[in-house]
């Protein structure tokens, strides 16, 4: 009998043992033989609770379980996510000091370096490392700080998308400054002093000038990039001169746009290119003249980046690109707002570091 039932002792008088008899309102008997004072419950109860407190864990397990899967789903696709989302601006590195988003840290890096109302962007793959435009000239020191306090001392490759000054201004103090393996550069010409400054730091370089033909690739470590732009000769608007280039990296999708307008665009849309990117590097600092509602709808990005300065004279961005943008269902990113940008790609999702 004792073998069903298990004990509960108390306190030696009855009335006491009694209140937990009332308390429990299973106990079956009060029993003299094992001692005054103690009670038997049936062992069912027991074994109801045991069974409660294991479903319990049971259900705990189940949840942790769901939540692992589906956040699992989430770094499957080429999705963004934010590590961190707070604005805090991402200082230029002194000296040699190594800083977030130091070569080698992550598979893929894109940082969008806050130049103001200009465009320059670093992309580090492992080893390797390229620079998209440089800034305004007053930037030059903040762009050859930024990418030496990333550890990089080589860039394979640098292209300026066009010869505006808010996009080469820094250029020939990076090309003084590091050893580039390739230029890149549209057949256009400028007769500005910056533009000069470019061709003669090249020329005591010893380097040779890549002209940018759509369709060809470029390894970028283990990453990839296509030259989807210029398609024409000549344009009336030097913007639309602007070298376009889609990365790729596993699963993850880059686009870089430079300045190109909707002319540029059209042609890109008529050549049937794969225009497809998770992140878009919004055309022209966000320019009403660019980003057509059609090109989005090839693109579909996930994620746009606007390179702009506060408080600009050209109204940069344009609300209806921003309306455009949001239409097509991207989260915006703006170096007004949030300072250098970087998103970081491990093939497989993109991640949006912004601390
Ligand atoms: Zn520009």
């Amino acid at each position: 009998m004792l073998r069903n039932k298990f004990l509960i002792c108390c306190r030696k008088d009855h009335v006491k043992c009694d209140k937990i008899y009332l308390h429990f309102g299973e106990c079956a008997h009060k029993i003299n033989e094992i001692g005054e004072g103690c009670c038997l419950m049936p062992r069912k109860s027991r074994a109801t609770a045991t069974w409660i407190r294991i479903m319990y864990i049971f259900i705990l397990f189940l949840v942790f379980v769901i939540a692992r899967i589906s956040s699992e789903k989430i770094a499957e696709g080429p999705a963004e996510e934010i590590i961190a989302g707070d604005s805090q601006r991402i200082p230029a590195a002194e000296g040699d000091q190594k800083v977030i988003g130091s070569i080698g840290e992550h598979d893929l890096a894109v940082h969008f370096i806050d130049v103001g109302q200009a465009d320059s962007i670093l992309i580090t793959m492992k080893d390797a490392a390229m620079l998209i435009d440089a800034g305004n000239n007053e930037d030059s020191q903040l762009v050859v700080d930024y990418i030496k306090g990333r550890g990089i001392t080589t860039l394979d490759y640098v292209i300026a998308t066009h010869p505006h000054e808010d996009h080469i201004g820094g250029m020939d103090a990076v090309i003084n400054a590091f050893e580039v393996k390739s230029i890149i550069m549209p057949r256009v010409e400028s007769t500005t002093k910056t533009f000069e400054d470019v061709l003669e730091a090249i020329s005591n370089k010893g380097l040779k000038v890549t002209p940018p033909v759509p369709g060809t690739k470029y390894p970028l470590g283990e990453a990839e990039f296509t030259i989807l732009a210029p398609n024409s000769e000549a344009y009336e608007d030097t913007n639309d001169y602007s070298v376009v280039i889609k990365l790729q990296y596993g699963a993850t999708s880059f686009l870089f746009t430079g300045d190109a307008g909707f002319e540029s665009e059209e042609e890109m849309l008529e050549k049937g290119y794969d225009l497809r990117a998770d992140l878009l590097k919004v055309a022209h600092h966000g320019s009403r003249y660019s980003t057509s509602m059609e090109f989005l709808e090839a693109v579909q990005p996930k994620i746009a980046v606007i390179s702009v300065g506060e408080d600009n004279d050209y109204g940069h961005p344009a609300p209806e690109t921003i309306q455009r943008l949001r239409q097509a269902g991207a989260k915006i990113y703006r170096t007004d707002e949030s300072g250098t940008i970087i998103a970081t790609s491990d093939g497989k999702a993109i991640r949006m570091l912004n601390p």
